[in-house]
């Protein structure tokens, strides 16, 4: 069976003491509260070594970004080797903000995976929609087309190390969530579309997110689509409640 994951993002948030502090109560009610979901905090490169080296870790650590390249002379970057160095396993590429505000084609976060692969990290690899692809009715066809150009020349083996988040744009940060038929309809698509690319298995056992104003209130609701695995969850992973309320939000079924 695929695996049941909630990964928090925290994007560009908390100093390294809040940072620290945060990862300490969530790994807590880890502790205090065993699961079967695989739970990832996303967090800013700062605070890599240090939430991995907590105590009775039971968090897996990401990155929320790698370059594309090795080494070298590329100032401000951070490279996926230097990543897996701090203990971390996995790294979020293709985030919309990434794509928006850093300009990221698809073919940059091909290379972005293959980077994270290579160097042995798994790979949280986010698609979405934005709204007026929505209203155009193009978003099953972008939706393809980054998968296409960015996931699918990885063979059957790679794909082991991908969990895929849907994330339509219009959801993230906006408090407007997709409705859980909405989620599950693309969630199915993309299922279909690894099974046509690599097979049944494959499809089967790829874990994929619903990320875009998942919350306490809303999650269990998301998660009890057959289709959606867990959630990306950006805003209401920096308050450690919120969180383990999401995380919870599986054992009602
Ligand atoms: C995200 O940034 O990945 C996200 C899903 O954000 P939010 O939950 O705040 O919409």
């Amino acid at each position: 069976m695929r695996k049941k994951i909630v990964a928090g993002n925290w994007k560009m948030n908390n100093n390294l003491s809040d940072g620290v502090q945060l990862s300490l109560e969530v790994n807590k009610f880890l502790n205090d509260n065993p699961h079967d979901v695989e739970v990832i905090l996303g967090v800013p490169f700062i605070h890599l070594q240090s939430v991995n080296e907590i105590e009775n870790k039971k968090i897996n650590v990401a990155a929320q970004d790698c370059s594309t390249h090795q080494s070298g002379a590329y100032t401000g970057e951070i490279s996926a080797s230097m990543i897996e160095s701090t203990g971390a396993n996995y790294v979020i590429i293709g985030h919309s903000e990434r794509r928006m505000y850093h300009n990221e084609s698809n073919n940059d976060l091909a290379k972005k995976v293959n980077s994270a692969l290579s160097n042995g990290l798994k790979v949280i690899f986010c698609c979405g929609e934005s709204l007026p692809e929505r209203e155009s009715k193009s978003y099953f066809n972008l939706i393809e087309r980054q998968l296409e150009e960015s996931l699918f020349h990885l063979s059957e083996k790679q794909m082991e190390d991908v969990v895929i988040a849907y994330e339509p744009i219009w959801a993230i940060g906006t408090g407007v969530t997709a409705s859980s038929e909405q989620a599950q309809e693309m969630h199915k698509f993309i299922r279909k579309l690894i099974e046509t690319k690599y097979n049944q298995n494959t499809a089967d056992q790829t874990s994929i997110l619903y990320g875009g104003s998942c919350k306490p209130t809303n999650a269990n609701d998301l998660f009890s689509k057959e289709d959606v695995d867990g959630g990306l969850i950006g805003g209401a992973s920096l308050k450690a409640s919120d969180f383990s309320q999401i995380i919870t939000s599986f054992n009602d079924f």
